[in-house]
């Protein structure tokens, strides 16, 4: 079944917000097993929608469109899908009533641009809008059956699951089973060297990396006779990569670095304190993304200037005189610092130049140091990360989620495979 992706916007054409509307339905429906044949964007331009309307109707089965269905003079997508069909816009008599109820209830009056949302292609499937007013609604184009759907992200997921995919899941291709490995430490080229051969050993087994800055996904993708064939087939290769791959592969599916570290830290008993400076509190809000963190975090600190270091972690002016902020000395002494005044069981901090000011030809820009305090001693390490002030501030805060994941769940302190110190950056 050859699907094809249309977003609406002039707001997408303009670069002025990103696509992701197109990223979450592509991922979906490849997860669902799907295979989406084309991705398009149009900006709210009366002939340029209808172009694109008839042209991937008669060369996709299904088209999916997001969009262009709001209140506002320039959301036109109705009108459009009427004019590529030949029929008339007429008022949906359910839909006004849905829309004037959930205006009411918010306080406000209803206007003729809420109704306007309600005038819907003549013979459309119309779907009500669980988390907003504008309906979306589905047409048969000759073979190409099309779904047209709000452009808020959340109003689109929520009909997408509730009535597109319900729609689509009958005609899903039952073959294929995909296991997606995360890892962290692991650059591209380094994966496909160990992995090398294994497509070649195993029947009907695929490959893929994705690059998710800082991390890498190695999805191992299984074709079968049956779903569960497939399955099996997955799970026994994704084993065979892992043993290959060692201990920089963290997790898999939807798990993040974080999650997992969190789960090491409970498992362990572990409780936690966070100092941080040029992560400016990135790794307390990774690791507090996920509910029940306050299971093993007990506080975290920005501390950002020397005198912070100084009150709030006690790291002695000496040690910042001597071997300046960011330096392996003082990133020991804030770990131990906020482990010593929490009163918890292990420390984590980091300290680094960020960029884009502020290197020297001793201390370059991206520059990181990050510690480890912990029961059984204090481990430090020092990397230079490539990349604008943002990569490096993500690449330093997952280095040191990884060093607490890996102190925590007691694997070696570096990756056993290719040790960090030698690898090129990630991207
Ligand atoms: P619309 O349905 O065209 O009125 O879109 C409503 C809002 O949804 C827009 O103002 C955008 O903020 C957002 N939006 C529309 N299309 C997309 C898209 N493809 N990806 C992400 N957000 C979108
Ligand atoms: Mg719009």
């Amino acid at each position: 079944m050859s699907i094809a992706l249309l977003s609406i916007g002039t707001e997408l054409t303009r670069g002025e917000i990103l696509d992701t509307n197109a990223v979450w339905l592509a991922s979906t429906l490849t997860e669902e097993g799907f295979e989406v044949a084309s991705t398009n964007t149009v900006p709210d331009d009366p002939e340029r929608i209808c172009a694109a309307i008839a042209r991937l109707a008669a060369e996709h089965e299904v088209l999916i469109a997001t969009g262009g269905l709001g209140p506002t003079s320039d959301d036109i997508t109705a009108e459009c899908v009427a004019r590529a069909l030949g029929v008339e816009l007429v008022l949906d008599e359910s839909a006004v009533l849905a829309i004037r109820r959930r205006v009411e209830t918010r306080g406000r009056n209803f206007t003729p641009h809420h109704e306007k949302q309600a005038r819907i292609p003549v013979g459309a499937e119309i779907y009500p809008n669980a988390d907003g007013t504008a309906p979306g609604f589905s047409v048969q184009l000759g073979r190409c059956t099309m779904f047209f759907l709000p452009g808020v992200p959340r109003e689109m997921k929520r009909m997408f699951r509730d009535h597109v995919i319900t729609r689509l899941r009958p005609n899903a291709p039952h073959d294929t089973f995909v296991v997606r490995l995360r890892t962290f430490g692991l650059p591209e080229s380094t994966a496909a060297q160990l992995l090398e051969g294994i497509e070649r050993e195993f029947e009907d087994i695929s490959l893929g990396y994705r690059v998710h800055f800082p991390e890498l996904d190695v999805k191992v993708q299984a074709r079968g006779r049956t779903q569960s064939e497939a399955r099996a087939r997955a799970i026994e290769v994704a084993s065979v990569v892992r043993d290959k791959l060692g201990d920089v592969v963290y997790g898999e599916g939807d798990e993040t670095l974080a999650s997992i570290t969190g789960r090491a830290l409970r498992a362990r008993g572990w409780r936690l304190a966070v100092a941080e400076s040029c992560t400016g509190g990135l790794i307390s809000h990774l690791l507090t993304s996920y509910p029940g963190a306050s299971d093993f975090l007990i506080g975290s600190a920005v501390v950002y200037a020397n005198s912070a270091k100084t009150r709030l972690l006690g790291v002695a002016e000496d040690t910042l005189r001597g071997h300046g902020a960011v330096s392996p000395e003082v990133a020991a002494e804030m770990a131990r610092g906020a482990r010593r005044l929490c009163e918890v069981d292990v420390g984590l901090s980091v300290t680094g130049i960020a960029g884009p000011s502020g290197g020297t030809s001793t201390k370059p820009v991206g520059l990181v140091y990050w510690c480890v305090a912990h029961p059984g001693g204090t481990i430090v390490r020092e990397r230079v990360f490539h990349g604008d002030r943002n990569e490096v501030q993500i690449h330093a805060a997952h280095a040191a989620l990884d060093l607490l994941r890996r102190t925590a769940a007691g694997l070696p302190e570096e990756a056993t495979e290719v040790p960090m110190s030698q690898r090129p950056p990630t991207r």
